[in-house]
């Protein structure tokens, strides 16, 4: 059932080849194709304009204001690219070495290769559109290091490497507006997908402003809606990312790839109080000079500058002599999790360790550290009062991003025809753990390079009957969400739907959060199935589903993530192994390293909807290794 499509040949040929085989649409027949986008963060916004500019006609869709406001505004340190700048031994070959190793060997080679390739035109599709990166005195593209690599490969704009590339990829999106081809909808949420013969044909959506149920047709369907990680409740996400249209999508016939691979990143401000309901991302950029650690001593609360260098821990530095500090993401927060659980971790709670740019202070300067890092360091003294200047910051893990997502082909496309995932929404090309600075670089190969080849291929060799919205099956849909939508604001209940989500994430962050074990995942299965009937029985939405209704949107984003939480403990559950991100307690080194097991886990899982009440199907898509050997990871 599952065929990835990874065409035959040598890996650097794939895609050339791919490419080559795949059928083109003459220029005059593209206007006549329709292509619906929903999202206009980086994966879609790229999409978009590269699609319009084709000449295919695109509506896209973004539950923000502006397409300027999609969560990939707040990526902060930087984008990958092969181009080595540096001359300091990088290559395509090294990327896709570094990122399919950094997975821990859960994803395809094809993929990745073909990722690493992309990664250095994407740097000069943006310099072409005038993205600001930094640059060297020399007027040299700059770089810097992020974790789980050797070598100076991430390009950046300060602290606001998401924002400048949404930037470039908005005025592309606009320029198309402008001349007709695109056609922008903000404001408006998706809320199902319309298939007509099996085919993704159409989107239903909700007006958020005026409640309207709307239906729109197309030859094609993109997702390019983000990760799910706000199913946590916290984490560093924007508020309003969520997993609906994936995850009715899923329900509507799209296997959803290794659900339970969630990215939890080790330099986020810590929690603070119960009432808290967002966590703030400090790059790990701020790991290239920032050094990590804790009091040797147990329950030691002297302030940090009374602690002597030779009663401090630099953990990572000591674990892993040769990467550091720049160890990757899933190593560096389970390390942090074990120095606090062993009772040394600094700040209120103990749920805290130190990242210190003292050294880095004294070997280049305070101007200099301001020059690279100002805007993240002003951000900090902002949420925690602290000069981080003058004290280290106070880091914890947090929640951050999703690997997992709906299962694509070589093409991008789900296993409903017609229906392509783009971006974080995809299940994507990072396994079972995300190097830094790789996000951005997947969603806009997604969007700028790979989309434009494959989505023209699907409508040349596809016979697309003409179908619009007067075709039952929209009117069909359109009145199962309109119903859907009543049910929810009709419960009338007494409980917040925020309270609703805070148990939720609580239950998740516990049991399938850093450490998940058999027991607590069981735990979940039971607890979560109940917690979805309760809130269908006593979920409280205030007001009507005719205006401006946050408390039902959020509630609608809730009911989905109360299924999905589900789906990511059976999968975290039936992987017995642990791998990157995923660490089941009963599988690891002696060291406390995540013990992979290749025999039995080297494969894919991508799970089928078998309807209500928690019944899934398994399916497995075999991963193969034939360029970079299978082997325990190891930053030591
Ligand atoms: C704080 C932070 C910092 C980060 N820094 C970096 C970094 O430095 N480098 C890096 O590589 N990665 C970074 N990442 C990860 C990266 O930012 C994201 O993975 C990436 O931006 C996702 O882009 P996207 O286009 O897939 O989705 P998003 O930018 O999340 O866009 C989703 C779009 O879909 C729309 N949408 C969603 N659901 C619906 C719906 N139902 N109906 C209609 N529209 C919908 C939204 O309106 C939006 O337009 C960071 C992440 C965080 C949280």
């Amino acid at each position: 059932m599952l065929e990835s499509k990874i065409p035959s040949g040598p890996i650097e040929k794939k895609w050339e080849k791919a490419r080559f085989d795949f059928k083109l649409v003459n220029p005059a027949n593209r206007r006549k194709h329709s292509v619906i986008i929903v999202g206009s963060g980086l994966a879609g916004a790229a999409a978009a304009a590269s699609l319009a500019q084709q000449g295919y006609q695109v509506d896209c869709f973004c539950f923000q204001d502006s397409p300027r406001r999609a969560h990939s505004i707040a990526a902060q340190g930087g984008i990958n690219a092969a181009k080595n700048y540096r001359n300091d031994g990088d290559s395509i070959f090294r990327l896709f070495y570094d990122t399919v190793k950094g997975g821990d060997f859960r994803a395809r080679e094809g993929n990745v290769y073909r990722l690493a390739q992309l990664s250095v035109n994407i740097i000069d599709q943006c310099v072409a559109q005038g993205v600001p990166f930094a640059r060297e005195y020399g007027g040299l593209l700059d770089t810097r290091s992020f974790g789980g690599v050797q070598v100076s490969r991430t390009f950046y704009a300060r602290g606001q490497t998401g924002q400048q590339l949404l930037l470039g990829a908005y005025q592309a999106l606009e320029e198309q507006e402008a001349a007709g081809s695109v056609k922008m909808h903000p404001r408006s949420e998706m809320l199902d997908l319309v298939l007509v013969n099996g085919k993704a044909r159409g989107i239903i959506t909700r007006n958020l402003v005026t409640g309207a149920i709307d239906s729109y047709a197309a030859d094609v369907v993109v997702l390019a809606t983000g990760g799910y990680g706000n199913v946590f409740y916290l984490s560093t996400n924007a508020k309003g990312s969520n997993a609906t249209a994936i995850w009715r999508a899923h329900r509507r016939g799209a296997l959803f790839g290794n659900p339970c691979f969630t990215q939890i990143h080790p330099t986020c401000i810590p929690v603070s109080s119960e009432h808290q309901s967002k966590l703030t991302l400090m790059s790990e950029s701020l790991r290239n000079d920032g050094r990590v650690w804790v009091p040797k001593k147990k329950g030691d609360t002297r302030p940090p500058s009374q602690i002597p260098e030779d009663e401090r821990d630099y953990y990572l530095e000591r674990r892993y002599p040769s990467f550091g500090n720049l160890v990757p993401r899933d190593v560096a927060s389970r390390a942090a999790k074990e120095v606090c659980d062993e009772g040394r971790g600094v700040g209120p709670g103990g749920q805290g360790v130190y990242l210190d740019f003292a050294d880095a202070i004294r070997r280049m300067g305070e101007a200099q550290v301001r020059e690279k890092y100002g805007n993240l360091f002003d951000m900090y003294e902002e949420i925690t009062g602290e000069n981080a200047y003058k004290v280290p910051m106070r880091i914890y893990p947090a929640v951050h991003y999703t690997m997992g997502g709906l299962w694509v082909d070589y093409n991008l496309m789900s296993t409903i025809p017609g229906l392509f995932v783009a971006g974080e929404a995809n299940f994507s090309d990072h396994g079972a753990n995300r190097l830094g600075a790789s996000a951005l670089m997947q969603g806009l190969a997604d969007g700028y390079f790979i989309l434009p080849y494959t989505l023209p291929n699907y409508i040349a060799s596809t016979q697309l009957e003409k179908v619009d919205t007067s075709h039952p099956a929209f009117a069909a849909t359109k009145e199962e969400v309109a119903k859907r939508v009543a049910t929810m604001v009709n419960v009338r209940g007494k409980r917040s739907v925020d309270s609703f989500h805070k148990e939720l994430g609580k239950m998740m962050w516990e049991n399938c959060g850093m450490a998940r074990s058999e027991q607590g995942l069981k735990i979940n299965l039971e607890r979560i199935p109940a917690l979805r009937e309760e809130f269908w029985k006593s979920v409280n939405i205030v007001g009507t589903g005719e205006e401006l209704n946050q408390s039902l949107e959020k509630a609608g984003r809730v009911a989905d993530f109360l299924e999905l939480g589900e789906l990511m403990c059976l999968d975290a559950l039936q992987r017995r192994e642990s791998c990157g991100g995923h660490f089941r307690v009963e599988s690891q080194t002696p060291e406390g390293e995540a013990l992979r097991d290749d025999e039995h886990f080297s494969y894919v899982s991508a799970w089928e909807w078998k309807g209500e009440g928690g019944q899934w199907e398994l399916h497995q898509e075999p991963l193969t290794f034939e360029y970079v050997h299978l082997a325990q990871r190891s930053y030591k």
